[in-house]
């Protein structure tokens, strides 16, 4: 029975119905680490709401790390600066990292699995973040498997990625045959009340659905219209 990090993207939703749909117990964690785009955790508790709904066996439990955020960073993401407009390969995203990020979260996880007693902590990194987020890389995935396994020796823990080959488009082509209900994840940065469709994860989440062929279900049709339209642009500048 896995512990697993649960955001409220994308991402680690598909991640949940895949864990899910193995029929497993899945033990769902959220962290609060002061970021500005709060509304992601909401979006965790209501996916959490609608995994129950259809019948899985999973818990929730939220991890408020917000204290210490101004410990960890004045990124874009947690602080005020602000968030950039553009794709994830532009430099400029570098803001939006929250440094060692994925390491304080699954380090926290793996004491929650020894604590629950279980043996696997997931979280779901892609190979599209690779460019911006070092801390979604293979080698940092091997790297940290092995350092809790050493850490957790006497009940010892792993940690598991195993979107980490995958690009966005691919989690997203999974999630639409696992039936994962995107229209309740949330993904932008900027902490408004719809997505900005600029951010580095707006354009990030408009290619995986374009890639796939369908409408992000979390959007209007007028707002998809305008993802695209924004995509495109983008698009163009980076070539
Ligand atoms: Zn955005």
């Amino acid at each position: 029975m896995p512990v697993m990090i649960l955001s409220g993207g994308v991402d680690s939703a598909t991640l949940l119905w895949y864990l899910c749909s193995k029929g497993e117990r899945v033990h769902t964690l959220t962290f609060n680490y002061g970021q500005r785009h709060s509304i992601e955790i909401e979006h965790a508790k209501i996916i959490v709401k609608e995994a129950k709904k259809r019948g899985f066996d999973v818990t929730h439990e939220i991890a408020d790390i917000s204290p210490i955020s101004h410990l960890i960073s004045s990124g874009a993401l947690t602080g005020k600066e602000e968030v950039p407009h553009g794709f994830y390969t532009d430099e400029r995203q570098k803001v939006t990292i929250v440094p060692n990020r994925n390491m304080i979260m699954l380090s926290i996880a793996a004491g929650y699995a020894v604590k629950l007693g279980e043996t696997e902590v997931y979280y779901a990194a892609h190979r599209s973040d690779y460019a911006v987020y070092p801390d979604c890389r293979k080698e940092f995935v091997k790297a940290l498997d092995a350092a809790i396994y050493l850490a957790t020796l006497f009940t010892p823990v792993e940690v598991k990625a195993p979107f980490v080959d995958m690009t966005k488009a691919e989690v997203v082509s999974l999630g639409l045959k696992l039936k994962v209900p995107y229209e309740l994840t949330w993904s932008c940065y900027e902490g408004g009340d719809r997505p900005c469709l600029k951010c580095g994860t707006c354009l990030e989440r408009t290619e995986a659905f374009l890639m796939n062929g369908v409408k992000d279900p979390l959007l209007s049709d007028d707002e998809w219209e305008n993802a695209v339209s924004e995509y495109k642009k983008y698009s163009e500048r980076t070539i």
